[in-house]
Parts: structure tokens; C-alpha cells; sequence
């Protein structure tokens, strides 16, 4: 196993398109790392960078301790899983599993199918590898079926076990499950944290799916226009969000952006947005923007019906009158669109809540939860 540590890492395509611009990040050996954006953001190239399927315009791509810009991809002893896995129709699971063996291996296990007088050690150390993958996965009792036999699920299994029977130094997965439906996807999703843990190798993982990033990721790259803009736990990604991008990409549904402006009086410190204030504390760091333009975050899980009881409590300086624009059922909550003077945005509300559409009611924001960012830079202030 080893890490992978990007430095200084750019790509360009053509004269112009900067897909990745100074990456610089640090794979622990052994850690899930997800990179995660919205489309075209550099993330499948910074991918297949690793992989030796295309090549950096400068920087250092390090495996280990080993600097493998020139490496070629056969020796760089990783094991990649696409969105479209393309398995061999007319190889059995088992067959399938199998041909993921690195070349030196894969050719004994050739011979050993074609060659009576074959290695007895070769075929069962890849018999037990190959079996040992299926186990994990689940499909052992499929090995002497076709790939037209199986279900997405299965065959996006069967992809992982060839991956997984190379033991390689990484995995590197490329939006592995994007082509499974909504229950397939989350229960893959756990196999594959599970798995994981078992094998402990050092994975990295692309998603556009920022709760695919939160829920798997020990840490989340999240990048735009190939520029990494935080790499953090999910916790901190979303508690902490370095910016307003970072902010609005990670969470649902997504944190609400206000225009407002910092006020500082005997008083106290605030956060006001011309239709209602909200107090902050004395020495927040936005106290150096008093009189200037802030943009407020307030996460739609941060505000509460103010009638029902809450894990915040009801003060005069965190409540808000609003209106009730339109109601979204989701079960066990609704998402509120409400209004305030010129300003619209969302709330998570408790499903026992009694709010009604068209209707004015209270709501309390946690204050501790609110997010202040630079008008301009759009970066976090704290
Ligand atoms: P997606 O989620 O849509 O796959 P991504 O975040 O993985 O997007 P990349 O595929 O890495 O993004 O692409 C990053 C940028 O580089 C995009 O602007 C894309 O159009 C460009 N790009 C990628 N591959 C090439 C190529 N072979 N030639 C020219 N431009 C490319």
C-alpha cells in the first residue's frame, strides 16, 4: 500500500483548458479520499492522472515515496473501477474476476486453463484470491455465471473483484456507482466503506454526488474549475465550509445565501439584512467588516418552528416572523420556502410541524450555525 501526494500538479488541454490548476494534496496510505465537484471540474482527470492514463503538464505525481510522472500506467500497481465496467460477455464471473490478475499472474492462469500439467501453486493461490474476493462481495455463489446473467448490481461486483483480487497499492474508483438505482447505490456504498475498512488500501474516489462524498469519504477534496477549494472531514466540510462555493455545494437541500451587511453599535455586533438582524458575537472576525457587505449562510436545517420544541430555544433575538410560501412534503420533514421583506429561502421543518402555505408564522435560527462570507472573495469569514 502506499499514499499518493499531489504537488504542484497542473493539466491543460490544448492551449487553454486548465483542468487542473496546482493541485496540491496529500493521500494518506490507507485513506478514502473522495474528490468531488460539479461536473467539469477536473476531478476524472486529477483521477487519471494517478492511473498514468494521461499526462500531467507539470508538477510531481508521487506514489509512495516513488515520483511517477514517467511510469508507466502497467507498473504503477493500481487497480481502477469506472462508471462503465466493461466486463468480458463470454467469461464466466469467475473468468471475469480472474483476468483482473496482474500480467505475471493473469499468464499462469492462462496456462493453468489450457495446460493440463499446470502450476498447482499458481491455480490455488488464484483460486483462493478469486474466491476470497467473491466472498467479500457477495456473489460467490455466481462464479460459473455470464455477465448477462447478472443484475447491474452484481456485475458492478464483479468489476470491484477484479479490481480487488489484484491487491494493488491504490484503488482509484471513477463514479463506480452511478449507473445502480437509488437502493442498490446506498447499500453498494456501505459494502464498499466495509470494504474498505477490511482491506484498508488507499482509495480515491470521484463523485458529483456530494452525500456519496459525506457519507464515504475519511476526507472530502472538493474542487471547482480544477482549483481544490478545501479538503476537510464531511464534518468540517460542512460546519466549516471555506467558502461560499464549498458551502452551497455541500449539504441539502442547499444553504441559503443572504446579501447583508455587518453592523457594529454599543449594542452589540450584527449581521443585518435589511429585513431583520441577527445578533453575533462581540469578537466573531466579522466585527472587521462593520458597515461593510457580507453574504449570510444560514443552513435550512439551522431553522426551526418556533412553536414546536426544538434542540435550540426560542429567544426574542434569534426569532423571525416569515411567510409560509410553499410547503415540499418530504415524510419525516418539509422544506419551507419562506419570506421575509425581499429575501426567500429555505427550511428544513420537522413533518409535525403545523406551518400551513400562504400563512405567517415564527421561526428561530441557531446562531451558532450561521455562516458570514466575504461579499467579494466569497471566502469564509471566522
Ligand atoms: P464530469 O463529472 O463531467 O466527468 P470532471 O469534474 O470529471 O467532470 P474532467 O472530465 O476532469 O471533469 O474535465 C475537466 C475539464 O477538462 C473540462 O473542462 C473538460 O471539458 C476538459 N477535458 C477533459 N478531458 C479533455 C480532453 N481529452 N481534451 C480536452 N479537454 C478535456
Amino acid at each position: 500500500m502506499a499514499g499518493v501526494t499531489y504537488k504542484n500538479i497542473n493539466k491543460v488541454f490544448g492551449k487553454d483548458v486548465k483542468a487542473v490548476d496546482n493541485l496540491n494534496l496529500e493521500i494518506k496510505d490507507g485513506e478514502f479520499m473522495v474528490l468531488v465537484g460539479p461536473s467539469g471540474c477536473g476531478k476524472t482527470t486529477a483521477l487519471r492522472m494517478i492511473a498514468g492514463l494521461e499526462e500531467s503538464t507539470s508538477g510531481d505525481l508521487m506514489i509512495g515515496e516513488n515520483r511517477v510522472n514517467d511510469v508507466p500506467p502497467k507498473d504503477r500497481d493500481i487497480a481502477m473501477v469506472f462508471q462503465n465496467y466493461a466486463l468480458y460477455p463470454h467469461m464466466t464471473v469467475y473468468e471475469n474476476i480472474a483476468f483482473g490478475l496482474k500480467l505475471r499472474e493473469l499468464k499462469g492462469f492462462i496456462w493453468s486453463l489450457t495446460n493440463g500439467a499446470e502450476s498447482k501453486r499458481i491455480k490455488t493461490d488464484i483460486d483462493q484470491r478469486v474466491k476470497d474476493a467473491a466472498q467479500m462481495l457477495d456473489i460467490g455463489h455466481l462464479l460459473q455465471r455470464r455477465p448477462k446473467e447478472l443484475s447491474g448490481g452484481q456485475r458492478q461486483r464483479v468489476a470491484l473483484g477484479r479490481a480487488i483480487v489484484r491487491k494493488p497499492k491504490v484503488f482509484l474508483m471513477d463514479e463506480p456507482l452511478s449507473n445502480l438505482d437509488a437502493k442498490l447505490r446506498i447499500q453498494t456504498r456501505a459494502e464498499l466503506i466495509r470494504l474498505h475498512r477490511r482491506l484498508g488500501i488507499t482509495t480515491i474516489y470521484v463523485t458529483h454526488d456530494q452525500v456519496e462524498a459525506m457519507t464515504m469519504g475519511q476526507r472530502i477534496a472538493v474542487m471547482k474549475d480544477g482549483l481544490l477549494q478545501q479538503c476537510d472531514s464531511a464534518e468540517n466540510v460542512y460546519n466549516k465550509p471555506a467558502n461560499k462555493f464549498v458551502a452551497g455545494f455541500i449539504g441539502s437541500p442547499p444553504m441559503n445565501f443572504l446579501d447583508a451587511k455587518i453592523v457594529s453599535e454599543s449594542g452589540g455586533l450584527f449581521v443585518d439584512t435589511g429585513d431583520f438582524r441577527l445578533p453575533l458575537p462581540k469578537d466573531h472576525p466579522a466585527a472587521a467588516y462593520a458597515g461593510k457587505a457580507v453574504t449570510l449562510g444560514i443552513r435550512p436545517e439551522s431553522i426551526y418552528d418556533a412553536t414546536m420544541n426544538n434542540p435550540i430555544a426560542t429567544t426574542k433575538e434569534n426569532t423571525i416572523d416569515a411567510t409560509i410560501d410553499v410547503i415540499e412534503p418530504l415524510g419525516h420533514e418539509y422544506v419551507a420556502y419562506l419570506k421575509v421583506g425581499t429575501h426567500s429561502f429555505l427550511a428544513s421543518i420537522d413533518a409535525g410541524s403545523k406551518i400551513k402555505e400562504n400563512s405567517q408564522a415564527k421561526f428561530c435560527l441557531n446562531l451558532d450555525a450561521l455562516h458570514i462570507f466575504d461579499a467579494e472573495t466569497e471566502q469564509a469569514v471566522r
